[in-house]
């Protein structure tokens, strides 16, 4: 990733049974990146949730953290590619 100049942003992963996931023990424990957003979707509930979260596995801690989900047409990201605009 670093030889491409890219940067892990978020990180995701699901839990079946919760309606309103939070990040478990093991999930503290085993964030190593204090930067990367967690993304956790919970399949419990009637309709799938998706909550964003900072962990700082150092500190045993975690917090929720507000997200917006913007959506483009793939057209128009392979156009915005094209000119250089990304
Ligand atoms: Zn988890």
């Amino acid at each position: 990733m670093r030889e491409r100049g890219e940067q892990l942003l978020a990180i995701y992963h699901s839990h079946p049974r919760s309606a309103d996931p939070k990040p478990s023990d093991t999930d503290v424990r085993l964030a190593y990146y204090p930067s990367a957003v967690y993304f956790i979707v919970g399949l419990g509930g009637e309709r799938p949730s998706l909550r964003a979260f900072r962990i700082l596995e150092s500190e045993g801690r975690w917090e929720p953290m507000e997200y917006e989900v913007s959506l483009m047409p793939i057209a128009e990201t392979a156009e915005t590619e094209r000119a250089g605009l990304s």
